[in-house]
């Protein structure tokens, strides 16, 4: 099996570079799900409150019988908990839903600009849980320049990582560059734009070079951009596929080809617009 690097956070924490991701998996085929994702050997999981599935990533990981402390799991902070008491409580849900005693990485899931509740009072009741132990490192999500610059001025630990919508539509250099300057690793959401990206003629000409699936070539740029990854899949074929991205390489000209398919598109929502809160 091959091994997947690790890249090291600015408290020192290792994550892999490789997850799997399980935004839109039903509660009900979490656990599946999350079971095949280990046995096929990931170590990372990444799941949000919002996804409504924490406790069947728990259960997928007792059933798959790997140690805890070999899984890396990420899980964020819904969208109406930004209050600090309501951010408190909703990390001790969501530690009680998986069943740990700790999470390796919790996340803001959305800055929210628009509601009243400001970020930073968010972020505050982030290093407090930080602070306690039980998130061995924390960060944002959806995050832009100016909401860091926020933090970075009014409060005192540094973000771990900023999880943000990154695809051949959408590469997002600049925002890449600025979290780089400030040591904060860039994870990429919707790796493959959700699968829009898989037919496009660049991507799959660059597959037919290298003699890999589309999903694999995508996925590797961002590898090699240095970006952290975790594509969705409830297909074993496709978990498989997925994992497969080192032990191939692509060339100066094939991530150059990739990269300018750059349109500035967007699948989800625009994080400075998006102030949706459920009630
Ligand atoms: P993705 O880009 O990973 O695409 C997933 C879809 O692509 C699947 O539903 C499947 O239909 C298809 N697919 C997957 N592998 C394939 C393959 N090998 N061949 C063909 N089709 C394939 O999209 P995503 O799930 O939106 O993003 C990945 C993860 O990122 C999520 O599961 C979640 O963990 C995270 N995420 C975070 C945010 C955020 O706001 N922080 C938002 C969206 C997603």
């Amino acid at each position: 099996m091959a091994t997947v690097p690790t890249i090291t956070l600015n408290n020192g924490v290792q994550i892999p570079q490789l997850g799997f991701g399980v935004y839109q998996v039903p509660p009900a085929e979490t656990a599946t799900a999350v079971q095949t994702a280990l046995e096929v050997g990931y170590r990372h999981i990444d799941t949000a409150q919002m996804y409504g599935n924490e406790k069947g990533v728990g259960e997928g990981i007792r059933a798959a019988g790997v140690d805890r402390g070999e899984i890396f799991v990420t899980s964020k902070l819904n969208n109406g908990f930004h209050a600090r008491d309501d951010a408190l409580r909703a990390f001790d849900q969501s530690l009680a839903d998986l069943g740990f005693d700790h999470l390796d990485l919790f996340l803001i899931h959305w800055p929210l600009p628009g509601i009243d509740v400001d970020f930073v009072e968010t972020w505050k009741a982030m290093e407090e849980i930080y602070r306690s132990g039980r998130a061995t490192a924390i960060g944002v999500s959806n995050f832009h320049a100016q909401h860091l610059g926020r933090l970075f001025a009014e409060t005192e630990v540094r973000p771990a990582v900023n999880q943000v919508e990154i695809h051949p539509y959408l590469v997002q250099d600049d925002l890449r560059a600025f979290d780089a300057e400030h040591q904060i690793v860039t994870e990429a959401w919707s790796p493959i734009a959700q699968g829009k990206v898989l037919d496009d003629p660049a991507v799959v000409r660059v597959a037919e070079r290298t003699g890999r699936t589309p999903a694999q070539v995508t996925l590797r740029w961002h590898v090699q951009r240095g970006d952290v990854v975790f594509p969705k899949s409830v297909t074993r074929s496709r978990v498989e596929e997925n994992f497969a991205l080192f032990d191939f390489q692509l060339s100066e000209d094939d991530m150059r080809e990739i990269s300018a398919l750059d349109r500035g598109e967007r699948t989800g929502p625009d994080p400075e617009t998006f102030n949706h809160v459920p009630r």
